[in-house]
């Protein structure tokens, strides 16, 4: 340990040269894939120094994927750049995409297909079985609608993927051209926006001379982290990604995004090896079910909401903080200095769950 800790030190400089040169190659081996410009990056990665203070941990810094554009933002943003320049390639006319009812890939892929002037057919699965008028007309849902996009509904546990290979049918005897996105965003060329942003926080941070210890953020159809996984391994990085769950158990969450992973590599084109030990999800935080709230993640919303003036949401990133918050108290990252939690966004959703923060006007 002594021995690479000295060589660590006495390569400081050199390291670094070969860190970029590894970003370098990661660039250009990305820009051989058809990519549509949606997003405004890079996003800011910012400090937060009053969450920090408050919790008496790591210094905490916020990568801001809720700033990506494109209907309020979030972390769709990336994987649609490359999913949307793939449906141009294939000359398609008209998306169709799935997700729960609150889904934000829905809606961000509903304002891709409306800027790139293609028709999008959105399903949408009842999964967590609310039915109150905010749920399943406001957040969301309503910017779907704002963008254009017909929305039909499925009940839970509807096969998703024949659901939409009919709508693709149906749409195809009408003359249309139609491309499936799988839910989430979530393959191997979704995949490629988060290698990317892998590349993206590295030069970054590089460029602002802080060392990243670990990197946090909620992980659901495994796209994000798949991405991320396959591009800090492309960058050799030692950044500590931990996914935080929002549906799926950790055994089953971390096969998913090691899958996804491999495949991702594969289609980059590389001849790396995923490590299994890099794909790391904790999924303690899911509560009862996928959207369903829990008393930490309101806590966790409300927090950041007042110390930071950030907002998270719900189903993804408040759950993800509560875990990050949790983990924090537990000593989970002690001796680490820098912990960025990635934003992915989803603050749309806020107005589909206005009851559960416990505000005057929306008490239960
Ligand atoms: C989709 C989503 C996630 C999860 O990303 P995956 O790539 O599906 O794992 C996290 N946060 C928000 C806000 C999302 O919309």
């Amino acid at each position: 340990m002594a021995h690479i800790d000295n060589m660590a030190e006495q390569n400081a400089a050199p390291s670094a040269d070969i860190s970029m040169s590894l970003c370098k190659e990661l660039s250009i081996a990305l820009a051989r894939f058809p990519r549509v410009k949606l997003g405004h990056l890079p996003t800011p990665l910012e400090p937060m120094d009053r969450l920090s203070e408050h919790l008496g941990g790591p210094r905490l810094w916020v990568k801001r994927d809720d700033c990506t554009g494109l209907s309020t933002g979030g972390n769709k943003t990336r994987k649609l750049e490359y999913l949307m320049a793939d449906a141009q390639r294939c000359g398609a006319d008209t998306i169709i995409t799935q997700g729960a009812t609150q889904s934000n890939h829905a809606r961000q892929t509903a304002a891709a297909a409306a800027k790139l002037g293609m028709g999008c057919t959105i399903l949408l699965e009842d999964r967590t079985g609310a039915n109150d008028d905010p749920y399943v007309l406001s957040g969301n849902v309503l910017l779907n609608r704002l963008h254009g996009a017909p929305v039909s509904k499925r009940p839970g546990g509807a096969d998703m993927n024949s659901e939409m290979e009919e709508v693709a049918d149906t749409l195809l005897a009408d003359g249309k051209k139609p491309y499936i996105i799988p839910g989430g965003g979530s393959n191997a060329i979704g995949a490629l926006g988060y290698v990317n942003c892998a590349r993206e926080l590295t030069e970054q941070a590089a460029d602002m001379g802080l060392g990243i210890d670990a990197l946090v953020h909620a992980t659901g159809s495994s796209g994000t982290q798949a991405g991320l996984v396959t591009g800090l391994s492309a960058l050799n990085s030692d950044i500590h990604l931990l996914g935080i769950g929002v549906r799926a158990p950790q055994e089953k969450q971390e096969a998913m995004v090691h899958d996804l992973a491999v495949r991702t590599a594969e289609h980059l084109g590389t001849r790396l090896t995923i490590a299994r030990s890099a794909v790391r999800a904790d999924c303690a935080y899911v509560g009862p079910g996928y959207g369903k709230p829990t008393p930490g993640m309101v806590e966790a919303i409300k927090l950041l909401a007042q110390t930071e003036g950030l907002l998270f949401d719900p189903v993804y990133s408040g759950k993800g903080l509560d875990g990050l918050i949790t983990l924090i108290r537990k000593g989970y990252f002690d001796g680490m200095d820098n912990v960025v939690f990635l934003h992915t966004g989803g603050s749309a959703a806020l107005f589909g769950y206005p009851e559960i923060f416990g505000l005057p006007g929306y008490q239960t």
